[in-house]
């Protein structure tokens, strides 16, 4: 009850307010319990609008970041779409919401494993534990990927895994501070836009 009143006060004053305007992106935000996704002593902060601390130097991102990112991927409801950076599984039962199948990745086991756990209601989510930096080459093409976590440069094998007018949204820049892009394949070619300025963890690549 308690958490039910803050996401329809972040959805319906925070995120509004600050531009969110795809409905069914709102609709899966004010439905998915963020609170499940966070550190038990960070309960009470759960819908506040930053990211929180999630172990082994990671975070969950920011609800406006994520409605962002995920309004930014156009997606309406049959689209397989990839994730590089499960961390909680926040995001990815967001995308679940909205998507046909999600395939997430993530690097590291334990946040792996926690994701797993708190996902199991889920079926249409496969969760994989490894390096997507290189994408995940097994069940490409994609409509939709998404990166949580900052690379300096897209890595090239993400736009390649792009089915044609796919979307690519990734974080990239120097630590601290990144542009948000937006990448869309049209007709084999590439255009991008930038979308915000965001800090995310960075994308650990080639360490396997
Ligand atoms: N979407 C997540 C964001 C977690 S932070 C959430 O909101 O909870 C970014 C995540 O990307 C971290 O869990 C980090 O371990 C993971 N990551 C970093 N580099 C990676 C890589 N090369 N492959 C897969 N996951 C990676």
């Amino acid at each position: 009850m308690r958490f039910e009143h803050a996401r329809h006060e972040l959805v319906e004053r925070v995120l509004r307010f600050k531009g969110i305007r795809d409905e069914r992106v709102l609709a899966a935000m004010r439905k998915v319990p963020r609170h499940e996704f966070v550190p038990e002593p960070l309960l009470s902060e759960a819908y506040a609008d930053y990211p929180l601390p999630i172990g082994h130097g990671q975070t969950i991102s920011q609800p406006y970041i994520v409605a962002l990112m995920t309004a930014a991927l156009e997606l309406s409801g049959g689209e397989k779409v990839l994730e590089v950076g499960t961390g909680s599984g926040y995001q990815t039962a967001i995308l679940a919401e909205l998507a046909g199948r999600v395939i997430s990745i993530e690097r590291i086991a334990a946040l792996a494993e926690g994701a797993r756990e708190v996902l199991r209601g889920y079926k249409d989510v496969t969760l994989v534990t490894g390096d997507g930096s290189k994408g995940y080459a097994e069940e490409a093409p994609y409509d939709a990927i998404i990166v949580t976590a900052a690379a300096h440069r897209t890595p090239p094998a993400l736009p390649a895994q792009l089915a044609e007018a796919g979307r690519l949204v990734i974080p990239v820049g120097p630590p601290f501070y990144q542009r948000l892009l937006k990448i869309t394949k049209t007709g084999g070619e590439f255009r991008e836009e930038e979308l915000e300025v965001v800090s995310f963890v960075p994308l650990v690549e080639g360490a396997g």
